[in-house]
């Protein structure tokens, strides 16, 4: 177990803020994640699960904590059963297994991460969830020590959420997936299509941690204005957090170097000199205001460290 020292995590995150790890220690497996977190108990300090770091704001002035940094592990595919380790890389298990003849969750692909933070999070994207393709989640309790295996029907998934959100004491260490035998041109044209279709719509490489907040469910009369003006129908009785910002008048606010996207206003995106105290006051903002004017509460998808 190699253990450094005042990392500076900014460069570990899409958004690019954040100071130092006080401990920061790459973890690849299981036996890893006991480690550190041994480690952690022995120096009497918290720990903190970084992975693909697409999902979190990192504070100024750092983690006093043992930063448990996921980096790339293996995966076997067999019989259309994809099994990876927590860090490995959504797009490139998409791509990879599609090179195999097997997938269906093409869809997914372009959402910067590793599949343990995407499962944890159920990441979807273009009306696909990484639920449906779950059959079963092995994670380790922190706390206890325990490993346990979750079938996906005790995952308790919904939109943005999952057992393992909702209880940040386990830690997913291995997902199984079961893909559909796919033509394997036919989904490496669907991946680079859905890519392009996510650059078209200025969702790709941009310093921002994706969707700041989830979609919210609404009262009935902001769910109503939102179908009547975009003439889609609701799913869950929730609008898009974007559509409720720029009617909210907070499209391109900004505080000193944070800025609500103007093309696309869910997005808190760093424009270069962006502290992590800059995006939480602009966050505040549009809170304050969109709950101001449309009753609604918005919740923050991306995880404030
Ligand atoms: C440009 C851009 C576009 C995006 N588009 C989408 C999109 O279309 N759809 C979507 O759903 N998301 C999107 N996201 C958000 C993000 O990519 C996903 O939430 C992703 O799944 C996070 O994975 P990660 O490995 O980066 O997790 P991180 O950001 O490292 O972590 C996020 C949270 O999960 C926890 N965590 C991570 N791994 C584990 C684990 N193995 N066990 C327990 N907890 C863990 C962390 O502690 C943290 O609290 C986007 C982000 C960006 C930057």
């Amino acid at each position: 177990m190699r253990i450094q020292e005042n990392i500076p995590l900014a460069s570990f995150t899409t958004f690019g803020i954040g100071g130092p790890a006080l401990y920061f220690i790459d973890v690849a497996n299981e036996q890893d994640v006991h480690d550190a977190l041994a480690f952690a108990r022995e120096k009497s300090l918290p720990h903190i699960v970084l992975a693909g770091g697409s999902n979190v704001l990192i504070p100024d002035d750092g983690l006093r904590a043992v930063v448990l940094h996921i980096v790339e592990g293996s995966y076997t595919l067999q019989d259309g059963v994809l099994t990876a380790d927590f860090g490995c890389n959504l797009l490139s298990l998409i791509r990879e297994c599609g090179a195999h003849g097997f997938g269906g969750w093409e869809k997914l692909s372009g959402i910067p991460g590793t599949v343990g933070g995407a499962v944890r999070g159920n990441a979807g994207a273009f009306g696909s969830e990484i639920k449906d393709f779950v059959v079963s989640v092995s994670a380790l309790n922190s706390k206890s020590g325990e490993t346990k295996d979750f079938e996906n029907n005790v995952c308790d998934f919904s939109y943005r959420r999952s057992i393992f959100k909702d209880n940040p004491d386990w830690i997913i260490t291995r997902v199984a997936l079961e893909l559909h035998r796919v033509d394997s041109a036919e989904s490496a044209r669907l991946t680079e299509e859905t890519i392009a279709e996510r650059e078209r719509r200025h969702l790709q490489n941009v310093r921002a941690a994706g969707s700041f907040f989830m979609n919210p469910i609404a009262p009935a009369n902001i769910v109503e204005m939102f179908e009547t003006e975009k003439g889609v129908k609701s799913r869950e009785n929730r609008v898009p957090a974007g559509w409720l910002i720029e009617k909210a008048g907070m499209k391109g606010a900004s505080v000193g170097g944070a800025i609500a996207s103007f093309q696309h206003p869910n997005y808190i995106v760093n424009q270069g000199t962006a502290t992590a105290h800059d995006v939480r006051n602009l966050a505040q903002m549009i809170k304050l205001e969109v709950y101001n004017q449309f009753g609604v509460e918005l919740k923050e998808e991306a995880a404030l460290l």
